[in-house]
């Protein structure tokens, strides 16, 4: 899922000053996920790139170290794996600098044959890759790793503020599926279209009185989650009407979608009972952290005055 575009980081082989960025992201990144730097990236004589970190680890009769040499491999740019000729002579540079452990830090992946070497290095060593999709993992879920994004990724840094939710209220809150409990709003999910928005509506009120009455709102994956719930209600003689998540939190959607229930509303086209209604504002507020603009600091200050956003609307 792609997210961080690790292009962004110059090449490792044009002179121009920039060559030892990824190095220096690597860095960065092992010390703010808490290893602690021994060796900074540095070519030295040998013309090796390795970075050596330690990592502390506490174990019940006391705490011990363990010294990591880290290789790093920039090839986002070729696209192309990291192959096992471009990792020569492991061993010898675990040992030349004293290390207990190997770690491939990749701005790709890593080729079937560099896996097979480093499994049986395994049998010496301990051996952790990181690879672009468990660097992104952290970048994006580690609070402290986050602030790296901004910093060596600055394009792929606005392209999630656009699209992740904002600071609109005090706490996240995940818009869940009513059946696996997913929280819909994840970017992977609203890329692919996966969560709906669903409207139960009793139709025997609407043959009496004329009336949509929605007995209840929820969300749900599209698919299994679906149908199960769709089952249920239709058990009730009930019936189903959805929105894309993903169109509604597109923010001229998003008004649309709330203009069109108010005036259904006032025109007594449509009924909610309680619990629909309570459903309804929940979803809407929940989407609202997509569709609303990131607050600045002084705005937020100004609301938390006035009163805390959720309340009395
Ligand atoms: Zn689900």
């Amino acid at each position: 899922m792609a997210i961080i575009d690790f292009k962004e980081i110059p090449q490792a082989n044009i002179a121009n000053g920039e060559q030892d960025i990824f190095e220096l992201f690597a860095r960065e990144f092992f010390h703010t996920i808490g290893f602690s730097i021994i060796q900074d990236p540095d070519r030295g004589q040998d013309g090796g790139r390795d970075i050596i970190v330690s990592e502390k680890r506490t174990g019940i009769i006391g705490d011990s170290d363990i010294k990591w040499l880290v290789s790093c491999k920039h090839k986002a740019h070729g696209g192309t794996a990291v192959n096992a000729g471009d990792e020569e002579d492991i061993s010898d540079r675990i040992q030349a600098h004293n290390c207990n452990g190997f770690i491939g830090f990749y701005s790709t992946i890593v080729s079937a044959p560099l896996n097979r070497k480093l499994e049986a290095l395994k049998e010496r060593y301990e051996v952790q890759i990181f690879d672009r999709e468990k660097i992104e993992r952290i970048l994006l879920e580690n609070g402290s790793a986050n602030k790296l994004i901004r910093r060596f990724f600055p394009k792929s840094f606005s392209e999630i503020e656009l699209k992740s939710p904002t600071n609109l209220l005090s706490e996240y809150l995940p818009l869940r599926c009513k059946v696996c409990g997913k929280d819909l709003l994840q970017r992977d999910i609203l890329d692919h279209y996966q969560g709906i928005v669903v409207f139960v509506q009793d139709l025997q009120y609407y043959e009496v009185g004329w009336k949509h009455k929605y007995t209840d709102i929820y969300c749900v994956c599209k698919g299994e989650c679906d149908r199960k719930m769709e089952a249920v209600a239709r058990a009730h003689g009930y019936v189903t009407s959805w929105n894309d998540v993903s169109d509604l939190v597109i923010p001229i959607e998003f008004l649309k979608f709330v203009i069109a229930i108010m005036n259904r509303m006032r025109n007594s086209d449509d009924i909610y009972t309680d619990e629909a209604y309570e459903n309804l504002k929940s979803i809407i507020i929940t989407l609202a952290q997509i569709t609303m603009k990131r607050q600045s600091e002084r705005e937020i200050q100004r609301s938390n005055s006035l009163s805390e956003l959720p309340e009395g609307l």
